[in-house]
């Protein structure tokens, strides 16, 4: 399977559609996931394009982590979180649903994970939310 440019987060990279912008740097883009799974739910994305974390290069795998490590520890913060699950699932049969690597970053336990929000904003104000999260990224 080759790389779709069309998936949704290319999209977003490119600016084609809009979200809610937590961090970027030259590597990695942070956004709020849209149907989250618990309120404060982030979503960390490189900007090489791979659909699989095992595709990465090795300097974009790096970059991410460092950025995933900056946006856990803002997410934590700025949620009050004690623990902060990150998850990032590889190929259909794993549950990925966008064909581009994207980690997800949520506060709260494994354990109380719940299902993906129904519909967009239910689970508090996203612009807000992600607000909060940039003031915290150091
Ligand atoms: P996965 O199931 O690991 O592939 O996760 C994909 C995630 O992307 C899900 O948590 C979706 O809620 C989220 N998602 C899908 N479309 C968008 C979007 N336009 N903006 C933000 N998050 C999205």
């Amino acid at each position: 399977m080759s790389y779709d440019p069309e998936n949704i987060f290319a999209k977003i990279l490119r600016g084609e559609i809009p979200c809610h912008k937590v961090y970027e740097d030259d590597y990695s883009l942070a956004f709020m996931d849209i149907m989250p799974q618990a309120v404060g739910h982030t979503l960390v994305i490189p900007k090489e394009p791979a659909i699989t974390l095992f595709e990465l290069s090795d300097a974009a795998s790096t970059h991410l982590i460092h950025a995933v490590q900056r946006v856990g520890a803002a997410v934590k913060l700025a949620m009050g979180a004690d623990g902060i699950v990150v998850m990032q699932l590889n190929g259909v049969a794993a549950g990925q649903t966008v064909d581009h690597v994207h980690f997800h970053v949520i506060p709260g336990s494994v354990h109380d994970l719940g299902s993906h929000a129904a519909a967009e904003n239910q689970t508090g104000d996203l612009a807000l939310l992600a607000s909060k999260i940039t003031q915290c990224v150091v």
